[in-house]
């Protein structure tokens, strides 16, 4: 029996996890549940998996439910706030953690269950992007799992060779959607509502996600958590747009193989291979059915249309400091996009102007790391309050 923390519970991947956990009650039960506000929904989900903690983000938030807890006979301890995710996630009692909070909010924590030895079972790409090496380096020392929960790495994970990863290994083939805008023309890119951007056309998905992959900046994040996943330069990772969603990734091999690992879009498949790994478990979801796949169709990406891919490349190969500033003015500048303060094309050209004031090299401490977030946040809300509609 595996005891699992997830951090994010109420969340697209948090609802799925506990879907998958549901299904295999024999071998799973829920440690700790985190939400950042929403009360009803981890409300429901302590009445469903009794875990022994939730967590909210507020005090307030936290005493409200505790107290409906209480009314229903539920013994399920409430904590509130950040240093109560890293306690939760590191804590001696969990073996897995799902790092399923959006954003630089869940860096703390999933370092904090990497630090602790655990399973980690990564839907958080921003973490990764922002601490890179410092993150590889905790799992390495403390003996951690890193098990990818993102669709694309999960799938080269199960493509990649069981005993020496790298061995044969040519290249990476990362798959994109494209996004709901693949086709547009640049003119009618700058008319784009956050309603369109959020309706992804093979994913249900949080909104900061699904505006990332209209704007082709949760591939360039992807590219850059493949580099530190599977220890790959950024050279031999490729982006091809498969429009399909039906593939999932691709491993290239020296004898001229690809391996690819296909299946519907659903995140459980993914969910269940980490939740069970090295076994097969049920997930839920459907095998492809092959009479009805009418066709598989690949493309180059956009760099023109979507330089957020290329804006991803280059912080990269800049450093430490330009990934976090990356991120960073990503969050805040997808924010203010969804709040209708600045517009699609701005989002690119926000982020290129807080990259180009990011420090160079790279920071190896989680303090440094939080200082160039902070500062390019900074920078991004300035732009964003300057910049008339
Ligand atoms: P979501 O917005 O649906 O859920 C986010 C979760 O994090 C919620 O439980 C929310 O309460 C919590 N949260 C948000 N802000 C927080 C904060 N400041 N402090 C603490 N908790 C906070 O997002 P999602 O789509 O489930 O994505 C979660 C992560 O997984 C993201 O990093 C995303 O890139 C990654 N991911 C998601 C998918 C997907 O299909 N949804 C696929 C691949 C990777
Ligand atoms: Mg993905």
């Amino acid at each position: 029996m595996k005891s699992v923390t997830i951090l994010g519970a109420t969340g697209s991947i948090g609802v799925s996890t506990l879907d998958v956990i549901a299904q295999h009650p024999e071998r799973f039960k829920v440690f700790a549940l985190s939400a950042s506000q929403n009360i009803e929904r981890l409300f429901a989900q302590c009445q469903a998996f009794k875990p022994r903690y939730a967590v909210l983000t507020q005090v307030n938030a936290a005493e409200q439910l505790q107290a409906l807890l209480k009314q229903v006979d539920i013994p399920t301890e409430v904590l509130a706030g950040e240093e109560a995710l890293s306690f939760i996630a590191a804590h001696p009692d969990t073996d897995y953690v799902m790092a399923a909070i959006v954003g630089a909010a869940g860096l703390r924590p999933t370092l904090a269950a990497a630090q602790a030895g655990k399973r980690v079972l990564l839907a958080n790409k921003e973490a990764l992007v922002m601490s890179g090496q410092l993150f590889m380096d905790a799992v390495q020392s403390a003996g951690a799992e890193l098990l990818p929960i993102d669709s694309e790495h999960n799938a080269i994970f199960q493509c990649l060779p069981t005993q020496n990863r790298q061995q044969g290994v040519q290249k990476l083939l990362l798959t994109a959607s494209g996004g709901p805008f693949r086709t547009w023309e640049q003119e009618r890119l700058a008319s784009i509502t956050p309603a369109q951007a959020v309706a992804h056309p093979n994913w249900s998905m949080g909104k900061k996600i699904s505006v990332d992959s209209a704007t082709l900046m949760n591939k360039g994040l992807e590219t850059i958590e493949a580099c530190w996943l599977f220890n790959m330069p950024m050279e031999q990772i490729e982006v091809v747009v498969h429009p399909q969603s039906t593939i999932h990734s691709m491993v290239t091999y020296c004898d001229g193989s690809v391996l690819a690992q296909l299946g519907n879009p659903d995140m459980r498949t993914p969910i269940a291979y980490a939740l069970g790994y090295p076994e097969r478990l049920p997930s839920g979801v459907e095998p492809l059915d092959f009479f009805q796949l009418a066709r598989l169709d690949f493309e180059r990406p956009d760099l023109v249309r979507f330089p957020c891919l290329r804006l991803a490349a280059e912080a990269h190969q800049a450093g430490g400091y330009a990934t976090i500033a990356l991120n960073a003015a990503n969050e805040e500048a997808v924010q203010a996009f969804l709040n209708q303060q600045i517009g699609f094309l701005d989002i690119p050209r926000l982020i290129e102007q807080v990259l180009a004031q990011a420090c160079s090299g790279t920071p190896t401490t989680l303090e440094t790391i939080f200082i160039q977030d902070k500062d390019s946040r900074e920078a991004a809300l300035s732009w964003i309050k300057n910049k008339k509609m």
